[in-house]
């Protein structure tokens, strides 16, 4: 066999990207699939951020930037952190990447040293794990109560801290668990983080997806605590732009700049182009993101009415982010088609199988009694999908 690093043998494939990639193959082949895996707005980049990236080609702004970022572009986040976050940053505490992914691995590249211990609140988001133990940390799973819709629990946060605890990776809204922060929340765990020197790294995405007229709030914001936190954010969610691949961090000089170091060694700047959108998208109008949330609201409330219509009850509704995430724990042991369900893998198996439905299972996300459910998909597709997952449960007992 040949010859590969054990670390990377025992990389588990990101399933999103997996399950993804799979219905979309499944779809080439002619097999009409719905996929409700990804968290990707399926709406067009706005006219104007796709303009500015036309114009940067025909200017031939086709070279590297600076390593961090353009001076404009880290301006324009600057900005962005103070007037939305109220987060406030000098140009060298910020550092433009490839993807909030990216912004995520060069922060942990910056941060950890072998045998270093990250703390990771479950339900996670997928790649969390996976980017710890390739930066050589130790991820430190801590599950949060189904039963309270996996809401932060700080006391259990306090319990998890060693002494070779480094960083807490949080995540508000909280993909998969769809719930958000409130300021109280937020306020509890950093009052607890100033207590001790670890950073937090807020991974801080789906920041704009927050429905019902919640407000996100962001931890580095809190008086004390500002040394303490690494924001991450991009513009993938915000404005449709899964493809162009930027993502950006501020947080203190020292780890930005380790960050950077390791960019620069790995992948240089950010795509130029991209960048440019960027300024569009961050400076220009933000109409296009109210009018996605109110049409995420709108899915969202669909999906719920017709989970709740199969429960004989309300389900939780996800109060941000992009997904659903409900238990299914009851359909392990049944049998459908012959086949025995024995976990959510096998459900998700089953529903992509035979009723051509891709949902990402629990395990992925540190919750194997659970399936995620993406509404960021067109009213045709979540009516065809919400049929077909219907009827694939009703078909299990
Ligand atoms: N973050 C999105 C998701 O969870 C996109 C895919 C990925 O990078 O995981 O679906």
């Amino acid at each position: 066999m040949r010859h590969l690093s054990t670390k990377v043998r025992n990389l588990e494939e990101s399933q999103t990207l997996l399950l993804t990639q799979r219905a979309r193959l499944l779809q080439d082949a002619g097999v009409d699939v719905v996929s409700l895996t990804a968290g990707e707005p399926d709406f067009p980049t706005p006219a104007h951020i796709k303009e500015a990236a036309l114009r940067a080609i025909e200017a031939d702004f086709t070279h590297y930037t600076a390593n961090q970022g353009t001076a404009e572009l880290i301006e324009a986040v600057i900005d962005k952190f103070s007037s939305d976050n109220d987060l406030h940053f000098s140009p060298d505490q910020v550092l433009v990447s490839s993807g909030a992914k990216h912004s995520i691995f060069n922060a942990l590249c910056a941060i950890l040293n072998p045998g270093d211990e990250v703390i990771i609140p479950a339900p996670y988001w997928v790649s969390y794990p996976a980017i710890v133990r390739l930066a050589d940390g130790v991820p430190v799973i801590l599950p949060f109560e189904a039963a309270t819709g996996f809401r932060p629990d700080v006391r259990r946060l306090r319990r998890a801290i060693g002494p070779k605890t480094r960083v807490l990776i949080l995540n508000t809204p909280c993909n998969p668990t769809g719930i958000v922060f409130t300021r109280s929340e937020v306020e509890e765990i950093a009052a607890m983080v100033k207590e001790t020197n670890l950073t937090v790294i807020s991974d801080e995405i789906y920041e704009k997806m927050v429905f019902d007229g919640r407000k996100h709030v962001s931890i580095g914001s809190l008086k004390g605590i500002r040394d303490q936190v690494v924001t991450v954010n991009g513009v993938s969610k915000a404005y449709a732009m899964t493809g162009w691949r930027i993502g950006y961090m501020g947080g203190p000089e020292e780890i930005i700049r380790a960050a950077g170091k390791v960019q620069g060694q790995v992948t240089n700047n950010a795509n130029s182009i991209a960048q440019k959108a960027t300024v569009a998208a961050l400076r220009g109008p933000q109409g296009p993101i109210d009018a996605m949330r109110t049409q995420f609201q709108l899915r969202r409330d669909y999906v719920a009415r017709r989970l709740s219509a199969r429960e004989g009850g309300e389900v939780r509704s996800p109060e941000g982010a992009m997904f659903f995430f409900p238990g299914v724990e009851r359909c392990f042991g049944m049998r459908a088609r012959g086949n025995l369900i024995r976990n959510a893998s096998d459900l998700a198996e089953h529903l992509l199988e035979h009723h051509h439905v891709a949902l990402v299972p629990g395990e992925a996300f540190g919750a194997p009694g659970h399936i995620r459910l993406s509404f960021a998909a067109s009213m045709g597709d979540l009516e065809k999908g919400m049929d077909r997952l219907l009827r694939g449960l009703q078909e299990i007992q």
